[in-house]
């Protein structure tokens, strides 16, 4: 294989360009747990006016921002509810229960994206039998939902049902940025249906490392707290975090680049014989799409893929996620395109393999989100 690998397992994998490295390099740094790191200090600055809170807080990584998150607004003893494919729920070791002593309540979404209705009658009533329902996490774009931009009426529905019951709301807003490109809907408008917005830097944006959590100032003084108990103070972080403030400033447009490669790449799985989209329409940046079982199942055809060079992950049993970031330019994808309709060829051409049925619907591999 002369050819460069075409990794399609997450945005994740991106490396910091030349500009980026050269930003950090320079970097102005001083000790962050003092509070004396100027470029972490600009970047919250930057960000918070972007969302349009009155602070934010860098963080190593978006589960430690959304487990802050769940830690601010609810108690031991007390209930979040969230959508039954989210990452809160699914990937992060049921961390609202280990750190926080909270349980979670799914509600089953389409896509990831639930309706009002459905939250009616999900806040357990005063009862010493029954935990105390406190919050509501919602995640746009949403990752399992294959980066599904949330409807923005519905969006501000349910949370405005959520603050009229007495809820607070949190987004995890891994993708936000993601969401503010593909609807045109500025960050802040998404953000100001929450008490609080966590943001990933390292996803789409591109920057090798953090996310941060947005909200009210009394609250992300408190988040400071919960980071440093969390294990997550950090001192001359200003060389991660100029990573993150130039991805903000520079990498946020260019995502409607990635939404266009991964349109190209949803047309070419669709004309696929034997596998299918699902969704069927691609927002952003997450293509997910069906095996048919008779055909191989998503193990296989992401190893003969792999062999191939081209690197997608299994995203259930059937089902194979492709996710276009900044290192992979509009060749790249079609040609992994081409080679997707190669492998596939010679599935149907032969003899049918036993499925193993081993995987498991929410995965065993480490980049799932
Ligand atoms: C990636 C991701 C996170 C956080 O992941 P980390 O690896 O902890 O930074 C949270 N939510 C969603 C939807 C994600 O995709």
């Amino acid at each position: 294989m002369t050819e460069k690998l075409i990794d399609l397992r997450s945005d994740t994998v991106t490396r910091p360009t030349p500009a980026m490295r050269a930003a950090m390099a320079q970097a102005a740094v001083g000790d962050d747990v003092f509070h004396e790191d100027p470029t972490t200090n600009e970047l919250q600055e930057i960000l918070a006016d972007i969302l349009g809170k009155e602070a934010a807080l860098y963080v190593p990584s978006g589960t430690m921002s959304n487990q802050i998150a769940v830690r601010l607004h609810c108690r031991p003893g007390e209930e979040l509810l969230c959508e039954s494919g989210c990452h809160i729920y699914n990937y992060e070791q049921g961390a609202y229960a280990q750190l926080s002593g909270v349980v979670a309540r799914p509600i089953t979404g389409r896509y990831g994206i639930f309706q009002t209705e459905q939250l009616q009658g999900m806040i357990r009533p005063e009862d010493e039998h029954l935990v105390r329902t406190r919050l509501v996490c919602l995640e746009n774009t949403h990752n399992r939902g294959g980066g599904r931009v949330w409807p923005y009426e519905t969006l501000s529905e349910v949370c405005r049902w959520a603050h009229q019951h007495g809820l607070r709301t949190h987004l995890d807003g891994a993708r936000l940025f993601n969401a503010v490109v593909a609807s045109g809907i500025p960050a802040r408008q998404w953000a100001q249906h929450f008490d609080t917005v966590s943001v990933c830097f390292s996803k789409g944006l591109g920057a090798p490392v953090g996310s941060a959590l947005a909200g009210p100032k009394d609250l992300i003084y408190e988040a400071r707290r919960h980071r440093k108990l969390f294990g997550g103070g950090m001192r001359q972080c200003g060389v991660i975090a100029a990573g993150a403030l130039y991805a903000l400033q520079h990498h946020v447009e260019r995502l409607a680049q990635d939404h266009q490669n991964a349109q190209v790449l949803a047309r070419g799985v669709a004309q696929i014989p034997g596998l299918e989209l699902d969704p069927p329409k691609v927002h952003t940046n997450i293509v997910i799409f069906r095996v048919a079982p008779e055909l191989a199942t998503a193990e296989v055809l992401v190893e003969l893929l792999a062999q191939q060079g081209v690197l997608m992950i299994p995203f259930g049993t059937h089902s194979i996620r492709a996710v276009t970031h900044l290192d992979v330019d509009g060749g790249d994808v079609e040609r992994a395109v081409a080679i997707l309709g190669e492998v596939v060829d010679q599935l149907h051409r032969r003899p049918q393999p036993q499925a193993s049925g081993s995987s498991h619907a929410y995965g065993s591999n480490p980049s799932n989100e």
